[in-house]
C-alpha cells in the first residue's frame, strides 16, 4: 500500500489568509499545509480519502489520474468543499465515481450541492454514486473499516484499510472503537495544537491515544499554525511519531 498525503492541514489551511506569525511566513515547504486529504494506492484500487476546497489542486500536484472511490469522514467544507472537481475524473476516466460516507455525512453532502443530485441530464455536472455505510464493508477486493469517533458532538468515520489507520477530526475514541485501531502499522491521527481545543485532538491527547494503542508508527495531521513550525515541533516528537506534511508518501 501507498498513501501519499493529499493535505495536513486544518479547516484554513497554512497559510492562513492574512496571518504575519512565523509559521504562516515560514519559507520551509513542509510548514505550507492544504486541507486534510490523503491518497491510497492499494490492491490495483486508488483512493480518496475526502475532497476538501484544495483538491483539485492537490490531484494536478500529484498527478493523479486514477480515481476509484471516495471514502468522507464527514462533511465539514475542508473535506468535502472540492466535490465539484470530481468531474473531471468522471471526464477522463469515463466512469462514475462512488462516494461513502455515514448517514449523516452524505445527507449533508446531497444538501450542500444538492445541484449535483437533482435528476437532469446537464452533462457538466459531477456524476457520483451514493453509499450510506456504517460498519466493515468490501470494495473492489478491500476490507474497510469505519472507525467511528467524536468531533465535539459529531459522528465522524475514522477508516482503517489493512494495517493504515486514518483518524481526522476527532477529540474522543471509545474504547470500542479504540479495539478496531489496534494492531495498525501506521496511524494517521489530527493534532491541531498544543493547547485543548473543543473539537479536536491537542499534542498531549494524540500522543497519549498512540502510545495507549501501541501503534508502531504514527503521523499527525489536520495541523494548525498554532503547532509551531513543522521543524522545531518535530524534534520535540516521540521517536515512533512524526508530523505529516502535504506530499509525503508513505508505504505499508
Ligand atoms: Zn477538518
Ligand atoms: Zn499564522
Ligand atoms: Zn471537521
Amino acid at each position: 500500500m501507498e498513501v501519499t498525503f493529499l493535505g495536513t492541514g486544518t479547516s484554513q489551511g497554512i497559510p492562513i489568509i492574512g496571518c504575519d506569525c512565523k509559521i504562516c511566513q515560514s519559507d520551509d515547504n513542509k510548514d505550507i499545509r492544504l486541507r486534510s486529504s490523503v491518497y491510497i494506492k492499494y490492491n490495483n484500487s486508488n483512493i480518496i480519502i475526502d475532497t476538501g476546497p484544495d483538491f483539485r489542486q492537490q490531484a494536478l500536484k500529484e498527478k493523479i489520474k486514477n480515481l476509484d472511490f471516495i471514502l468522507y469522514t464527514h462533511a465539514h467544507k475542508d473535506h468535502t468543499g472540492g466535490i465539484d472537481d470530481i468531474r473531471s475524473f468522471n471526464f477522463f476516466l469515463k466512469k462514475t465515481i462512488p462516494i461513502y460516507g455515514n448517514k449523516k455525512t452524505i445527507d449533508q453532502i446531497i444538501r450542500d450541492y444538492s445541484y449535483i443530485f437533482k435528476k437532469n441530464n446537464y452533462k457538466a455536472l459531477p456524476k457520483i454514486t451514493i453509499n450510506y455505510i456504517n460498519d466493515k464493508f468490501e470494495k473492489n477486493g478491500i476490507i474497510i473499516n469505519p472507525i467511528k469517533v467524536k468531533h465535539h458532538k459529531l459522528d465522524v468515520l475514522g477508516y482503517r484499510i489493512k494495517n493504515f489507520t486514518y483518524i481526522t477530526d476527532a477529540n474522543f475514541i471509545s474504547n470500542k472503537e479504540k479495539e478496531k485501531i489496534i494492531g495498525s502499522d501506521v496511524l494517521v491521527i489530527n493534532c491541531l495544537q498544543k493547547e485543548n481545543h473543543i473539537s479536536h485532538f491537542n499534542l498531549d491527547e494524540a500522543l497519549s491515544i498512540i502510545k495507549e494503542l501501541k501503534v508502531k508508527k504514527a503521523y499527525l495531521t489536520h495541523i494548525s499554525h498554532n503547532l509551531g513550525l513543522h521543524k522545531e515541533t518535530s524534534k520535540k516528537l516521540p521517536k515512533n511519531v512524526k508530523l505529516a506534511y502535504d506530499s509525503l508518501k508513505i508505504s505499508i
